[in-house]
């Protein structure tokens, strides 16, 4: 099974993200965290996406297409993918199609006005992924659940906020329409606790 997870910055994609891959045992494929993992390791397509990142742009369609690929044709990857953050564009989404048979989207609405306050009071682990907010633990640069280092991202600041969720308005959100026309997207509050949206979710995926 495949699944797409869309919403905007910021709506919980990668809260879900972890619970619903290791419910349905599908590999959960990041390209946010690919083009970190390039950018930390100094890697020519991490230089490349460097640029874009913390200018809150989205790489290149083609350079993200080609990774996404070859990373989808990897043994870990058999039983099926949830993407994260992937699509993010019309011709993303028309060249996956090529690869892979999508079987659910899953679209996490939450009001606009809430994602700038989530995604700059947001920590992150790169240990173990783990992402969580100041809201619930305070300053502290200890990650909770394995003790490692905390940061915050460099494209986590409000100014680059602003403009990734423009971007997301025009470029990405068309695909909702995209999805639904196809008779596959699920419609879930974002806006909610943590528990009830994931309990959302596997009902969408499992009407
Ligand atoms: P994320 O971790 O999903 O918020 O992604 C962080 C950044 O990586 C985005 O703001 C984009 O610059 C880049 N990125 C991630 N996924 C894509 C994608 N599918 N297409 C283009 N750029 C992407």
């Amino acid at each position: 099974m495949n699944i797409v997870l869309l919403g905007a910055p910021g709506s919980g994609k990668g809260t879900q993200a972890t619970r619903i891959s290791s419910r349905y045992d599908v590999k959960h494929i990041s390209t946010g965290d690919i083009f970190r993992e390039n950018i930390k390791n100094g890697t020519p397509l991490g230089v490349t996406a460097k640029g874009y990142i913390d200018q809150g742009h989205l790489c290149p369609d083609e350079l993200t297409v080609a990774m996404v690929k070859e990373r989808i044709s990897r043994d870990d990857c058999a039983k099926g993918v949830l993407f994260d953050g992937f699509p993010r564009t019309i011709f993303q989404a028309q060249e996956l199609d090529k690869f892979a048979k999508i079987d659910c989207v899953i679209n996490l609405n939450v009001p606009s006005e809430k994602l700038i306050r989530r995604i700059v009071g947001r920590r992150s682990c790169l240990a173990c992924g783990g992402t969580f907010h100041t809201d619930f633990i305070g300053e502290t640069k200890t990650c909770p659940t394995c003790g490692q280092e905390l940061y915050q991202r460099k494209d986590d600041n409000e100014e680059t906020v602003k403009e990734r969720i423009a971007v997301y308005e025009e470029q990405t959100k068309p695909l909702v329409n995209y999805y639904e026309e196809k008779g596959v997207l699920v419609n879930i509050d974002g806006d909610n606790d943590i528990e009830k949206i994931f309990t959302d979710i596997v009902k969408g995926i499992e009407r």
